[in-house]
């Protein structure tokens, strides 16, 4: 048999920080502003004989990303300029870091990391009308490198692991990262080869989404084995993805890293970690929160709940604090917090995707909780129990209050169903005699008569007890 051609991947990933002002100027750090060039300054408008002052906030983010995945805080670290050409670029480099970046090291979803480190964003060109505009909005926003060793084995391991990257960055409050606003961008560099050596790698960039880093992944696979396969050769070159297509297409040539002449920055400071108040490994790993696999790790042992449901909650930082909050409401008691889990996964899943858009911070966890309660007792039926939670979302409010005022309220009472049960009885002879001469069908259909007659208030079990009394 021809031996198969091993697929090697790594990722370079970048994530706009979230910090008050930019990276080296007081301009605000806003990347919801859609007013062209209001957040600027001469330092971000890279006019001659300014100079750069380092965003404490944005370092802060880097070392606790780096202590999250548990690589090593630099004690010695400094800034390089990367020289290049290109209008978003003005200054004619980038600040970034080369020989001594912030973090070296670490793992994240068993995929080891070359590094992070921290430098600028660029000003964003836009390309219409025949005219080419510059936004410096963007120029100067802080941004987190991060280069994971030449070790992801196929598509689905690299979205996986950009995945929980994306979930980490938001738990840490570092990044919004959205793929879709350009707040954290992947390029993925992929190689084939059949020895134990690497093959020629190939660059793709605008991965707008985890599955398109997937799909490009799988095709540039494809794409590298059938050129093999016919003798031709894969060329190193930096490809873009096109959406619509489904395929990569030729960008440019890569420039080795040569031809940027990184050299340290002359006009900022070095910076010895330990001795900046804050910032020595102890200090940086107390302001950890409950890292996502923590999180699963302690719902798995805590609750009993499938590996999916988990992946489910633990997926957002959202889905997780609702989550976590209505628990603590229900005592952590087993069966009502794994109704809590159901009801969270199916049912509310089901109203945010019918309404087209997720809000567990604006549904109160506490009424969520006394929801479960209500289900648990009885009190609600399970029909009853989705419909106030449903108005509960479009509305807010007390359940208790809600299904009172909607008639969803469970009726126990024999006496206060009795009524119906005889109402119904009496004017289906016909069913009441087949269920005389033994058919169960005719008893479900005079239970489904009652409830109806009840208002849909009856709890099915309390009539059917009704019924067996009065007929049996
Ligand atoms: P460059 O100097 O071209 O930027 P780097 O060595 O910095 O290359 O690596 C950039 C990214 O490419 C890293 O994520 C690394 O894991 C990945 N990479 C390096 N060599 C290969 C290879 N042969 N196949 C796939 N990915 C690779
Ligand atoms: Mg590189």
């Amino acid at each position: 048999m021809k031996k198969q051609y091993i697929p090697t991947i790594g990722l370079e990933v970048h994530a706009e920080l979230k910090t008050r002002t930019k990276m080296f100027c007081d301009s605000k750090n806003d990347p919801d502003e859609t007013r062209p060039n209001t957040h600027v300054c001469p330092v971000c408008m890279a006019h001659p004989g300014t100079l750069p002052v380092i965003n404490r906030e944005a370092v802060r983010h880097i070392l606790r990303i780096g202590t999250a995945v548990g690589g090593t805080l630099a004690d010695f670290t400094e800034f390089d300029r990367k020289s290049y050409f290109y209008p978003d670029i003005p200054k004619g480099y980038q600040i970034s870091q080369y020989i001594h970046p912030l973090v070296v090291g670490g793992k994240l979803t068993g995929v080891a990391l070359t590094r992070v480190h921290l430098e600028e964003d660029t000003a964003r060109s836009i390309h219409s009308g025949g005219k080419s505009l510059v936004d410096f909005n963007r120029a100067g926003i802080p941004l987190m490198e991060l280069v994971t060793e030449p070790v992801i084995p196929d598509a689905e391991t690299a979205g996986k692991f950009a995945r929980e990257l994306q979930l980490l960055l938001r738990t840490l409050g570092a990044s919004e990262a959205n793929l879709e606003k350009g707040e954290m961008r992947i390029e993925a560099n992929i190689s084939i080869s059949k020895s134990g050596d690497f093959g020629t790698k190939v660059e793709v960039k605008n991965l707008n989404s985890f599955r398109s880093v997937e799909r490009a992944i799988a095709f540039e696979i494809e794409r590298q084995t059938a050129l093999l396969s016919e003798g031709k050769k894969v060329e190193q070159e930096t490809r873009g993805w096109n959406e619509e297509r489904q395929e990569t297409f030729h960008q440019r040539f890569k420039e080795g890293s040569a031809d940027y002449r990184y050299f340290p920055e002359p006009d900022l400071p070095k910076l010895f970690l330990s001795e900046v108040p804050g910032f020595s490994k102890e200090a940086v790993r107390a302001t950890l929160p409950e890292l996502p696999w923590e999180r699963r790790t302690r719902y798995a042992s805590a609750y009993a709940l499938k590996e999916s449901d988990i992946a489910y909650l633990g997926a957002t930082p959202e889905r997780a604090t609702f989550f976590d909050m209505v628990a603590k409401a229900l005592d952590d008691d087993t069966e009502l917090v794994t109704r809590a889990a159901n009801y969270i996964i199916s049912d509310l899943a089901g109203i945010y995707a019918s309404r087209g858009r997720e809000d567990f911070a604006s549904l109160d966890a506490l009424a969520f909780a006394k929801l479960m309660r209500l289900a648990a007792d009885h009190t609600l039926s399970s029909r009853g129990t989705k419909d106030t939670l449903r108005i509960m979302v479009e509305k807010g409010g007390d359940p208790e209050a809600i299904a009172r005022e909607h008639g969803l309220v469970q009726i126990h009472d024999a006496g206060a169903l009795a009524a119906a049960v005889d109402a119904v009885l009496s004017r289906e002879g016909k069913a009441v005699q087949e269920y005389k001469s033994g058919k169960q069908a005719a008893l479900q259909y005079l239970i489904g008569k009652s409830m109806k007659e009840s208002g849909g208030a009856g709890n099915p079990e309390s009539i059917r007890k009704l019924i067996t009394e009065k007929v049996g």
